[in-house]
Order: C-alpha cells, then structure tokens, then sequence
C-alpha cells in the first residue's frame, strides 16, 4: 500500500475530508458522507457516491485510498443455529475472529467482534488470553468484519459487542473511533446505546471514558472480589488494587449517571461463595448495579489446569446470595461452545467443518 493510502473503512466523513485536503483534493463533508455511506452503509464494491460524484474526486479517493475488506477464511455455524463464528485474515497474515450472535427477538443479530489479535490480559479462564497479544486491530479491519458478518445476515444487526479477542481498552483510540464509525449514519448506523464495550477493569481508560462522556454501553468484568484470587483470575487487570477499580466505577456511575454492568465469569467452586457477595455489598451496593453472571467456557479440564462450571447447586446458592444486593442478576446463556465460538473461547483456531460460502 503506498504511504498516502488510507482505509475508507477506517475513516469518519470528516476524516476523509481531512485525508483529501491533505493529498491536495477538495472534497466536502457532503460528499465525504455519499463515499462512506456507498463503501459502509450500503455496504457497496465501490465506493462512487449514486447521485453526480464529481469525476477529479472520484479519481482522486481511487489513488489515494483503498476499501478492500479482511478475506473469510472460515463460516462456522453452531448446531443450534444460533451463532456463527466468522476467522478473518488481515494482508499480513493476521487471524481474527467476529461471531454472528442471534438475539431473543427473531431475527435480530448483534455481532461479537474483536478489538485485537490475541490478548495480552492473560485471564486464567480464557483460551484467547493464552494466545499472548500479536497486535491491536485497526478500525478498518473491524469494520470490516462487522459489514461482512452484516451483510451475510439474513435478518437485521443492530448491534456490536466488543467481547471478542482483546482487551477493548488496550486499545482504546481504535475501538473508540470503530465504534464512531459504526454508529455513524453514513457509517454503521447502529444506535449508540446498542453498541457494548467489555472491559477487564482497566483503570486509567474506565477514567479517560468517563470523562470523555463515551455514549456506548460499559460493561466492567469484575469476577471477583477478593484480592489476591482477582490477581490470580485476571493477572493484568488485578495488579490495580480493587480500591482504584471500585473508584473508577462509581466514578463512572455518577458522571454518566448510568446503571453500571458488572460482568461476572462463574468458576465453579472458586467464586461462587459468601465472601464474593459479601465483597460485592460492601464495595458496590450502594450504586445502581446490573450483574451479568456468564458460564466459563474454558475449553480445557480440570485436570488440564482448567475450571469448571458452576454445578446447578452452586449457582443456586449463589443467586440466592445475590438476592440481597437488590439488583437485576441476569444469567448470560453463551451460544457456540461446540464450535469454540463462545466467551473465552476465541483463540482463531480453524475448523474441519467450516462453511466456505455465506450462511
Ligand atoms: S477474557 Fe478478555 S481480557 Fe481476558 S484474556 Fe480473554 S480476551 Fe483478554
């Protein structure tokens, strides 16, 4: 790619017009809009805007840019139907992976995509956090799997998750402006507040976003309580003294005034217990708080060093515990663990029975 070429997919309109003046060509908002709107929203092969492009422009966005999207390596539908996990390579070689995810109301997907390659987090529970980090994804590459997994959907997307491989908050100005671009109308056109950023807890970004008045959906993975098995459970993340998270959230909650969504990866027989809810009343209790319990899908056995999930009893016991937080617990069914495409799951393994053409 020659150095003045950029991404289209990559770019908001007034990142084009800057592009463009850069390179010497006039290019307006208005038509900067008509590009992104052709190569994004409508997801078109070619990026000339429908109604009068002007001609030098159009030449011009053809030498100075480039919109080609990730080549699908592989389509892997579950056998209930209800996710499919797409592997990506990137021009220098790099595997990714996004996952189709059918929500409750029929035919309404949101889409599981990844921020980064591999994941430098390290969390004992997940096979992406074994791969070790290779390096962030640019906006244009999740972008483009969003609009591949989108336009292969046979139903409507209205959503974005960032729960794939990576740590969203490690890389954060990419994941920032991918999520501008996906609820740009001449862009994604997601809503705002149906695009959901995952965090292990990272404490200068949980800060930097609060004060940035982001508008997306934050969810902080707090999974435990207690200190020293934190650090175990989540290495990176629990080097921050739990004071310092629990300040940043309730930072949070009182600036963006937002209900805030505590993630909780249930590992049976190592936090389920009292001392957790107790951690949690005393730590949380008096903000607006929403529990999502997820099951671990570690894809390894105990024996191997793995965890387990939570037994029908143990899961029991601890939302009765929960019951006296008085706030919404909502148990996250995960979709896809027969085909690795499941939370935790995602380390761009390649499948035998993968799909080669759009499902
Ligand atoms: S759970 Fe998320 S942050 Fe932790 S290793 Fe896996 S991908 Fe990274």
């Amino acid at each position: 790619m020659p150095p003045t070429t950029v991404h289209l997919l990559g770019l908001l309109p007034e990142d084009l017009v800057a592009h463009m003046e850069a390179a010497g060509e006039r290019c307006s908002l208005t038509e900067a809009r008509q590009v992104l709107s052709r190569i994004i929203s409508e997801g078109a092969a070619d990026p000339t805007p429908r109604r009068e492009p002007r001609r030098a422009l159009v030449e011009a966005i053809r030498r100075q840019t480039t919109w080609e999207r990730l080549e699908v390596l592989e389509r892997v539908p579950d056998e209930e139907g209800k996710s499919v996990r797409y592997l990506f390579r990137s021009p220098d070689g790099a595997l990714s992976e996004a996952v189709r995810i059918g929500l409750l109301k029929p035919d309404h997907y949101t889409v599981c995509l990844s921020s980064q390659v591999g994941c430098a987090m390290q969390c004992a529970f997940c096979a992406t956090g074994r791969l070790g980090l290779t390096r962030n994804l640019a906006p244009w590459e999740i972008i483009s799997a969003f609009l591949t997994v989108r336009d292969e959907t046979p139903g409507r997307v209205n959503g974005a998750v960032f729960m794939g491989q990576g740590e969203p908050f490690h890389s954060y100005d990419a994941v920032i402006q991918t999520a501008r671009i996906l609820c740009n109308p001449a862009g994604g056109r997601v809503a705002k507040e149906n695009i959901t950023i995952s965090t292990v807890g990272l404490v200068p970004q949980i800060r930097r976003y609060t004060r940035e008045l982001q508008p997306y959906k934050l969810i902080i993975s707090l999974t435990s309580t207690v200190a020293a098995r934190r650090a175990e459970l989540l290495p990176v993340a629990g080097r921050t003294p739990l004071a310092e998270l629990v300040a940043a959230i309730r930072e949070y909650a009182t600036i963006a005034q937002d209900r805030v969504t505590v993630a909780w990866v249930v590992l049976g027989g190592v936090n389920t217990g009292d001392d957790e809810v107790e951690g949690l009343r005393a730590m949380l209790s008096d903000l607006p708080l929403r529990i999502n319990l997820i099951d671990v899908n570690d894809g390894r056995s105990e024996r191997d060093g793995g965890f387990r999930r939570a037994t029908p009893a143990e899961l029991s016991e601890l939302l009765n515990r929960l019951q006296v937080l008085r706030v919404p617990v909502v148990r996250r069914y995960s979709v896809g663990q027969d085909k690795d495409s499941a939370c935790g799951m995602l380390a761009g393994r390649r499948t035998a029975s993968s799909v080669p053409s759009s499902t």
